[in-house]
């Protein structure tokens, strides 16, 4: 499995409609977390950001959002912010855009958001100016890469703190698969955000 644990100009610059960081002149950053609500994963996320009084993005899966509402409540009680990942997870690559469109509005039914974040990152360019008219599409610019399961929960922490920055866009799964290395990174991202003076808000 290939991916970049830090996005690449020049694949930021071929997706220039879509966020993937935001400014470095604050000291924030972005925890997003993709793939949720998870009865495990999402009530320990949860948890972990209270402590640290961080707010984060969750972009939901509508089929999860059915089966777990008051998982999903609780995020919004909370003070994060939700956005939409589709209703059951799809590759836009392999994805008409007309039915990767009404799956969104599926999702749609049940997340209210302006925020959108293309499964797997794998959008079409006529997609994304589709998807512009009512979403703003947030990609990122450091990956955990929780979701490999090839890798060890250390090298996931890594990833983050050695290569975030301020305005960071950071990428977690509260998920099955991810569960593992999620859990052992967060706690330890978290700590080293506050240690570092940086602030960790959600997507408005
Ligand atoms: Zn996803």
């Amino acid at each position: 499995m290939f991916y970049f644990t830090k996005t690449p100009a020049f694949l930021k610059s071929l997706y220039k409609s879509c966020i993937w960081n935001f400014s470095p002149a604050q000291p924030v950053v972005y925890l997003t977390f993709d793939d949720g609500p998870h009865p495990k994963a999402t009530p320990f996320v949860l948890e972990q950001l209270k402590k640290y009084s961080a707010k984060a993005t969750f972009f939901c899966i509508g089929k999860n959002v059915v089966e777990h509402p008051d998982i999903y409540q609780q995020i919004l009680s909370e003070g994060h912010v939700a956005g939409n990942h589709t209703h059951n997870h799809l590759n836009g690559w392999k994805t008409s855009t007309e039915a990767y469109l009404d799956n969104i509005r599926e999702a749609s039914r049940y997340i209210r958001t302006n925020l959108f974040r293309p499964p797997y990152g794998r959008i079409s360019p006529f997609q994304i100016k589709q998807l512009k008219k009512d979403y703003r599409i947030i990609m990122w610019d450091v990956l955990s890469a929780d979701f490999d399961t090839g890798i060890s929960g250390e090298t996931c922490l890594q990833n983050v703190v050695f290569k975030m920055q301020p305005g960071s866009i950071i990428v977690f799964h509260d998920s099955e698969k991810a569960w593992d290395r999620m859990s052992y990174a967060l706690p330890r991202v978290l700590e080293h955000c506050a240690r570092q003076g940086l602030r960790m808000e959600a997507i408005l």
